[in-house]
């Protein structure tokens, strides 16, 4: 009786186990699809420059005479960048 019952206490704990295991590894793919979203982000910011006088990410802005990169350190840093032109 007594073995009986100690084998089907380690059947449950292996059963934990191998579910500890799949949780693990679905933790660890989700953790990769943030890692991937992370570097998608990322990549979006690279997309602006990096201020020529501080270094400092640009942003997009607007003045009279058009759009252009502005220092997001503005008005500390008053380091600009033309647009690049993409349109003809
Ligand atoms: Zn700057």
């Amino acid at each position: 009786m007594l073995i009986i019952i100690g084998r089907t206490l380690n059947m449950l704990k292996s059963q934990i186990e191998a579910q500890g295991a799949a949780f693990e590894e679905t933790g660890g793919f989700s953790e990769r699809l943030t890692t991937r979203r992370l570097e998608a982000r990322e990549k979006n910011r690279e997309a602006s420059p990096a201020c020529p006088q501080c270094g400092k990410p640009m942003r997009r802005r607007k003045s009279a005479k058009g759009e252009f990169w502005g220092c997001t350190a503005f008005p500390d840093c008053k380091g600009i960048r033309p647009l690049e032109q993409s349109r003809h």
